[in-house]
């Protein structure tokens, strides 16, 4: 008896120091995943306003989204409060400082064609190649710890912007208390529903705007 709780007090150590290890890992990579995110932004920001003309999703004042039904479904599917993200491709252009969302790529089937690589609770891992015919993403951002602080969804994420792929709009959707949320981003600047009971026109918001729509 003696002997066996010797053992287990010899391993005790062992398996905590196995398991602040793969923890100080997993952190480590977390960082430097962020780092190297916020680099490449930073970076692609300097592109964006040395070669304007080349970067117009990166500009525009607002977003329209035209595909009804494809805003229709990213909003149904948002609403089953999925525990792992999902997401989808979109195709948009540029008219008079509007981005046009013309379509939605079904999430289901970004799935089945592998444009959505992979989920977890809190990734989607999009395949690069398959996003190129593709003018953007949309994704949905599970609320695991954020159900009563919507709030905290509204900063995009450092990898949000990261990966986003450089002269794009990318739309994140969300749950609060309040219903779905869908917002808007590219690398510089964000956009928020324009009237709070219609998600298909979102406008360019600073900080204020953002925390007077929460109000
Ligand atoms: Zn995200």
């Amino acid at each position: 008896m003696n002997n066996i709780h010797q053992s287990i007090e010899h391993i005790k150590p062992v398996t905590e120091a196995i398991f602040y290890g793969i923890c100080g890992l997993a952190m480590t990579r977390d960082l430097l995943v962020k780092l190297a995110c916020g680099l490449k932004t930073c970076g692609e920001k300097g592109k964006i306003n040395e070669y304007k003309q080349n970067y117009q999703l990166e500009l525009v004042d607002k977003v329209m989204i035209e595909d009804t039904k494809g805003l229709e479904n990213i909003i149904k599917r948002s609403e089953q409060g999925e525990f792992k993200e999902w997401g989808t491709g979109l195709k948009a252009h540029v008219y008079k400082n509007t981005c046009i969302i013309t379509e939605i790529l079904d999430s289901k089937i970004a799935e089945k064609n592998k444009i959505v690589k992979k989920r977890t609770w809190n990734g989607t891992l999009f395949d690069n190649n398959k996003l190129n015919e593709y003018d953007g993403t949309i994704h949905f951002h599970p609320n695991h710890f954020t159900k009563y602080l919507a709030a905290i969804d509204y900063n995009i994420g450092i990898e949000d912007r990261g990966t986003a792929k450089i002269n794009s709009i990318n739309l994140i959707t969300f749950n609060t208390s309040n219903g779905i949320e869908v917002i808007a981003h590219n690398k510089k600047y964000m956009y928020i529903p324009k009237n709070r009971n219609d998600k298909s026109i979102l406008i360019k918001a600073d900080h204020n705007q953002i925390l007077e729509y929460l109000s």
